[in-house]
């Protein structure tokens, strides 16, 4: 079965698609040192891929349906001056996130799925220009002011070029602050008819996208492409979801689903990192049965969120019985 294939046989199906939860958080969790890094966990593609292969897996045995690569941060250019390395070797780089997102959705297959749990797919990531600005600004959408809708499929296109060469089962766009970008990330999807995405937003308040466009103008946008299986938000307070896809529900097109995955509801500050909440977390396997009573078709998690989170989201929309997250 092709991946377009595969992709409607799942959301057909009855429930939603699990997503993995925060990539980064999870490779900290293991002893990585990411914060501050203008790659991020990108650089672990470079200095420590066997990391992103364990993270992923953990995520697949806590009942992630969908794992997405560590390339929110990849860039051609930053691989470039950052890593010291030439632009042939920076897109090798960004295609072996998908690479080894496959490899590990390979073993799960044949070692750790239990009887029963679809063959899980993956996503590749591609992140907001605010990203690669590693300011904030995806947070905020300002710099799209400054920039045309063809700057930034300029500035997309070879992450986006080298991703869908690799072959994920989709693209996702995601934590995206502006309509600008997400008009110019449509446009661009269009230069690979072979390629399915999802378009998330990074979001303001229970009503407006980061760059304060309402949601639900944003989600015109996603109803122009034929390639997109979803729109959503991501990276946003899990309390913010259901107000977000209810200000939009009249505008979604019958042919797109909503993919929810916010990050644990906890505060970001700039200087200190994530400021703790030890509650905030479990909010999202409690809230999900609303998103998708909403129509959500894939619901996970974003930053701060760990595979013992996605086993309890799982258990809570799936009633699944496949054993917890253990060590690989
Ligand atoms: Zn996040």
């Amino acid at each position: 079965m092709d991946s377009s294939a595969r992709l409607r046989h799942y959301m057909s199906d009855n429930g939603p698609l699990i997503l993995d939860g925060g990539l980064a958080t999870e490779l900290e969790a293991q002893g990585a040192h990411l914060q501050g890094d203008p790659l991020w966990s990108a650089r672990l593609l470079q200095t420590n891929p066997q990391a992103i292969r364990n993270a992923h897996y953990r995520f697949l045995l806590s009942g992630a349906d969908v794992i997405t690569t560590a390339t929110y941060q990849a860039s051609v250019p930053r691989f470039v001056s950052h890593l010291d390395v030439s632009s042939e070797r920076a897109r090798e780089l960004l295609m072996s996130g998908v690479q080894l997102a496959k490899e590990t959705v390979e073993r799960f297959v044949s070692e750790g799925r239990p009887a029963g749990r679809r063959c899980p797919l993956v996503a590749g990531s591609v992140g907001p220009y605010g990203a690669f600005l590693h300011n904030g600004s995806e947070y905020t959408g300002a710099y799209a002011e400054q920039m045309s809708v063809d700057e930034l499929k300029v500035w997309h296109r070879p992450q986006v070029d080298c991703l869908a060469a690799a072959g994920p089962d989709f693209i996702a766009f995601e934590t995206i602050p502006s309509m600008k970008e997400a008009e110019a990330l449509v446009e661009l999807l269009r230069e690979f008819p072979n390629s399915k995405a999802w378009l998330s937003f990074s979001c303001k308040d229970g009503t407006c996208i980061s760059d304060g466009s309402l949601f639900a103008d944003a989600v015109q946008i996603a109803n122009r492409s034929t390639q997109l299986v979803a729109v959503g938000v991501n990276c946003c307070s899990p309390a913010l979801v259901e107000p977000l896809l209810d200000s939009a529900g009249s505008q979604l097109s019958p042919d797109l689903s909503w993919v929810a995955y916010p990050n644990s509801g906890e505060e970001w500050d700039t200087e200190r990192g994530w400021l703790s909440s030890a509650k905030a977390s479990a909010l999202i396997p409690e809230l999900s049965r609303t998103w998708r009573k909403q129509g959500a078709a894939l619901i996970g998690g974003c930053c701060r969120i760990g595979p013992a989170h996605i086993a309890e989201l799982r258990r809570q929309l799936r009633g699944s019985c496949e054993p917890p997250a253990s060590a690989v």
